[in-house]
């Protein structure tokens, strides 16, 4: 033999550290194996075979000594190098086949390839026709639960020739067969040996060894006899060729979401329950968001309705809140009429309130008396659905007219009918009805404005009510850029007036601006209880993906040993995850607008935009990118060895 051995082991030692305890398996192996050989390495159980085999396959890495694959030490190469050498240079037979159990024969043929970049196209023709010369034509398709223990060696044996295999590394393959399924075996890989295929068969049996055309024994970590290389085999390079490459950056991400679409289908039920966390997560944000902005744009348009050119003047030192009761007792009707006067003005309604029990006929209500001036639907922009408000004339003669809320109007003639000209008693003082209001709806803060009857404020004060004090007076400016102005002019008048600051100037569009902030605050609020709910969600995954890589240890095991870098196997489970939380953010979105619309039907106001269906969708996939790191990681860190060992 002149060429140089395709694998030479120099005095290679490998020691096992249990915690404290460092047992030394390998004790100073001296092994040369030349390309095209066929060698068995037999010793009993313990001896230390697997050991070795791992080592010679690159899936573990010597304590000491070293080893030189076609030349080059490869003893002191990283992961991801030594992944690349048993992509491109072994093939792995496993005694327990170590097959994917939710993927079909060319399926897990094909890994190999996958990790070699090979186009898909490319890769079934290749899985198909190895199947097919294997005598497995007509299992393309089936799983393993649904093939013989001979017939998923057979699709292992594929496996390990797609990406070439040069090497073909089988520890103890026959070790889980009946005798005619395990000859079979042995005459497939003497049939490789021939194509040449350097073949190192593993196994504690001699019969087994006999096949090989040289059989190495090794016992308790030493070679212990070793027929030296079989002559007259063919030389290297008689192996096909590794597929064609394209650039090597493994599988692509629809390659992936491919295989997370199957791992996640083979678990069906399981995938639904986490789905749920994130469905629930997202379809609450979605929701909630459109529910809240609705009601925001409910509220201010309900103000906004009572009109942004106003200004509320209130009794009342500034300091105070607003006194509901009106017990402040500050300004005047003479007030409203200074107010009048003032530049940009358009009016100033003096208003006072109080309760009143309205009785027509023999039916008795209690409301609300408002007893304010002529002008006062201008500026609410409220004009009488039928007759007419009272006029200057009916306040300064003290006229006895009111008008009624279409609230009051239902409360007093249940049946219908015209009030108008009726004459109704208000705290038992006779007022004619002189007009009914149109309806207005519900106030910002829960109320019924049209559950009130208006009468002149001269009546009112005198007859009904007993003061000269007002509740308010709302002034309406005719140029809304003239409101802060305006304002300041009323606050300079009015002090001068009453000596002392003792009312307090509110502009609407300050408050719808303090509405708003209100509600943002809310909606912030909704948003982050359902952001919760994703975060549970997305706790869910997390805890179903570690779950799922300690179930798949041993598939990741498999992919790492066909040639799977750290980054495939990251790139898979993140995938895996991702594609979780992807569906779970599709069906959330349906079921968050769904839900939204359920609320529009029953009568709320609700506002569905994208923004918040995006945010919620980006959300999820986030999630699932942050969450199925953690355990993508641990899968990516496993060490090959270990996770092949895994039970
Ligand atoms: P064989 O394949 O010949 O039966 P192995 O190579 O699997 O033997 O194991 C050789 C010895 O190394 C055994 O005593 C076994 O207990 C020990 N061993 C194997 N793997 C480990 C490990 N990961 N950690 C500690 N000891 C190990
Ligand atoms: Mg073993």
């Amino acid at each position: 033999m002149t060429a140089p051995p395709l694998i030479e082991l120099r005095d290679i030692t490998r020691t096992y550290r249990t915690g404290a305890l460092a047992v030394e398996v390998l004790h100073g192996i001296d092994l040369a194996i030349h390309a095209g050989e066929f060698v068995a390495i037999m010793g009993a159980s313990g001896s230390g075979k697997s050991t070795l085999m791992n080592l010679i396959g690159c899936l573990d890495r010597p304590t000491g000594g070293r080893y030189l694959f076609a030349g080059r030490d490869v003893s002191t190469l990283d992961r991801d190098a030594l992944a690349l050498l048993r992509r491109d240079a072994f093939g792995f037979i496993f005694q327990q086949y170590n097959l994917l159990p939710t993927a079909s024969a060319v399926e897990n043929v094909e890994v190999p390839a996958i990790y070699a970049g090979l186009p898909r196209v490319r890769r079934l023709a290749r899985a198909r026709e190895i199947l097919i010369r294997l005598g497995l034509g007509d299992r393309l398709d089936h799983r393993p639960n649904q093939l013989s223990g001979g017939q998923q060696q057979r699709v292992s044996i594929a496996r390990a020739l797609m990406n070439g295999g040069r090497v073909i590394l089988a520890d103890e393959p026959t070790g889980a067969l009946d005798s005619r399924s395990g000859r079979e075996v042995l005459a497939l890989l003497r049939q490789l040996n021939a194509d040449g295929h350097t073949v190192v068969l593993i196994t504690h049996a001699p019969e087994v060894a006999a096949e090989a055309g040289r059989v190495v024994t090794i016992a308790d970590g030493h070679v212990v006899s070793d027929d030296g290389p079989a002559p007259g085999r063919p030389e290297s390079e008689v192996a096909p060729p590794v597929p064609a490459r394209t650039g090597g950056v493994g599988p692509d991400m629809l390659e992936a979401v491919k295989m997370a679409l199957r791992s996640l289908r083979a678990s069906l039920f399981r995938t639904v329950l986490t789905l749920l966390g994130i469905v629930i997560g997202v379809g609450s944000v979605v929701a909630m968001l459109a529910i809240g902005e609705g009601a925001r744009l409910d509220v201010v348009g309900r103000i906004q309705a009572m009109g942004s050119n106003l200004l509320l003047v209130r009794p009342g030192a500034p300091n105070l809140r607003f006194t509901v009761g009106g017990s402040v007792a500050t300004l005047v009707p003479a007030d409203a009429d200074e107010i009048r006067l003032l530049p940009h003005v358009r009016g100033a309604v003096p208003e006072m309130q109080g309760s009143v029990t309205v009785r027509l006929g023999s039916v008795d209500y209690q409301t609300m008396v408002d007893a304010t001036s002529a002008e006062f639907p201008i500026p609410r922009e409220w004009p009488t659905a039928s007759g007419i408000f009272f006029d200057q004339a009916d306040v300064r003669s003290y006229a006895p007219v009111a008008v009624l809320g279409q609230t009051v109007l239902k409360a007093l003639l249940p049946e219908g009918g015209d009030p108008l000209g009726r004459y109704v008693l208000l705290n038992n003082v006779p007022f004619q009805v002189i007009g009914v209001m149109a309806t207005k709806g519900a106030t910002p803060y829960g109320g019924d404005m049209d559950d009130v009857v208006f009468v002149p404020l001269s009546t009112g004060g005198l007859r009904l009510l007993g003061q000269r004090h007002l509740r308010s007076i709302t002034v309406q400016v005719d140029d809304v850029a003239e409101i802060a102005a305006t304002e300041a002019r009323i606050k300079a008048l009015l002090t001068e007036r009453h000596r002392t600051v003792d009312f307090q100037i509110r502009n609407m569009a300050s408050i719808i601006e303090t509405v708003e902030q209100t509600q943002n605050t809310l909606t912030v609020l909704l948003g982050s209880i359902a952001a919760i709910s994703l975060l549970v969600g997305g706790i869910g995954v997390m805890n179903i993906m570690l779950v799922s890589v300690t179930e798949r240890t041993r598939e990741i095991g498999v992919r790492m040993a066909t040639g799977a870098r750290t980054w495939n196997i990251l790139l898979q489970f993140i995938t895996e995850a991702i594609v979780v939380c992807a569906i779970g953010g599709v069906l959330g979105v349906g079921g968050g607008i769904a839900t939204a619309l359920v609320v529009r039907a029953l009568g709320s106001t609700v506002v569905l935009s994208l923004p918040p269906v995006l945010l919620a969708f980006g959300c999820a996939f986030a999630t699932g990118l942050v969450f199925g790191f953690m355990p993508a990681r641990k899968a990516a860190r496993l060490d090959p060895v270990v996770a092949l060992g895994a039970e």
